[in-house]
């Protein structure tokens, strides 16, 4: 619950109370927070977060897996909430709009990739994360994420939620939703292509359901068949377990790989038709990528292989506007504030199901 100090502290500029659950250290688990976030600046929205998605990046940030984090941690940038104060200046939203908020918080505004609504390639180095980042724009303050009960951020990078949305679905689309649709969209992806999709977690659900959508045949390839009759029961033609990779070279115009684990880029790409293509968006910690072979990619026959990082701030919400209207939205299971700890395990074990979204009102006030 919103503390009620906070529209106080928005109308009389000062600092925002926020509390939420963090980490201490790489090591430790996730216990309640005290905290507080900038003030409510002239282009900002003040949102009352009722809903946040757990992503895998989350669990790579605050176990610093990539990098060392920046602790005390509250990662989350899947986040859903109601606007509950706006700057003088703000023009998109008003009090009472609900507004999502993904990976990203602010950028430079000015560099071509900004200009061009690529703000998470800002050139000038300025786009600033949601969590586990240092705020440029206010004293290189830490930037806390979504498992809280707030969020202030300026109203150019918070979408715009319908205020028939199902708020606790359109968490998970700010990552994982548009992670998965920036790829298809850029690659073109169009009736009758034939479509796989490496690793069936959070995103490779998304990838699946976008995918069949735009009018794919998708398959899936994943390490076992747990989640096969899933995977039928979404749409999907097959699910291949990656013991099987071989028997299906050359058939795909594209294939996505969601894999947050080590794995060998060759055996997809193999899979490749000529002038394929294929996005990477998994992340594995760092340390744990395989090397490419050289020869074997010359031998491949006109393969294009790139990585994609989220979607700018348009794409984002044509994202959400698109999902909305074909109600394409992620499965997921909601859990208390204090089931983090819990979600974090069975994430780690491959033992979740659908993507975990906290319920930010449990938090106990
Ligand atoms: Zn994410
Ligand atoms: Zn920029």
């Amino acid at each position: 619950m919103l503390l009620k100090s906070n529209l106080d502290e928005a109308q009389t500029g000062k600092r925002i109370s926020a509390k939420g659950y963090a980490v201490a250290n790489k090591d430790d688990t996730f216990k309640p927070f005290s905290f507080t976030r900038h003030a409510l600046g002239e282009n900002d929205i003040l949102i009352e977060i009722l809903y946040a998605g757990i992503c895998h990046s989350d669990i790579h940030s605050a176990r610093s897996e990539w990098h060392e984090g920046i602790y005390p941690m509250v990662p989350g940038h899947e986040i859903a909430g109601k606007v509950v104060a706006v700057g003088s200046k703000v023009s998109k939203f008003q009090v009472g709009d609900y507004a999502g908020v993904g990976c990203m918080v602010n950028s430079c505004g000015e560099c071509a990739a900004c200009k061009a609504s690529n703000e998470q390639f800002c050139e000038n180095g300025k786009m600033v994360l949601t969590y586990d980042c240092k705020d440029c724009f206010h004293n290189d303050e830490p930037t806390f994420g979504g498992y809280s009960n707030n969020i202030v951020v300026s109203e150019k990078f918070a979408i715009k939620v319908p205020k028939d949305a199902p708020l606790d679905k359109v968490a998970p689309l700010l990552c994982a939703g548009i992670t998965t649709y920036s790829p298809l969209k850029f690659s073109k992806i169009k009736k009758g292509d034939k479509v796989g999709v490496a690793g069936f977690g959070g995103l490779g659900v998304m990838a699946l359901k976008y995918a069949i959508k735009m009018g794919a045949e998708v398959s899936v390839f994943a390490r076992n068949e747990n989640k096969k009759q899933e995977a039928l029961r979404l749409g999907a033609k097959a699910l291949y377990t990656t013991d099987k990779l071989d028997s299906i070279k050359e058939r795909f115009d594209f294939i996505i790989s969601t894999i947050p684990t080590r794995y060998d880029p060759m055996s997809y790409i193999n899979l490749l038709k000529n002038g394929g293509e294929m996005a990477i968006v998994g992340l594995p910690p760092s340390g744990e990528s395989i090397e490419t072979d050289m020869t074997r990619l010359v031998f491949q026959a006109n393969k294009k292989v790139y990585g994609s990082l989220i979607g700018g701030i348009k794409e984002t919400q044509e994202m959400l506007d698109f999902s909305l209207e074909h109600r394409i939205y992620p499965e997921t299971e909601i859990i208390r504030a204090d089931e983090i700890n819990m979600a974090y395990e069975n994430l780690t074990n491959g033992k979740a199901k659908f993507r975990y979204v906290i319920d930010m009102g449990s938090l106990e006030s």
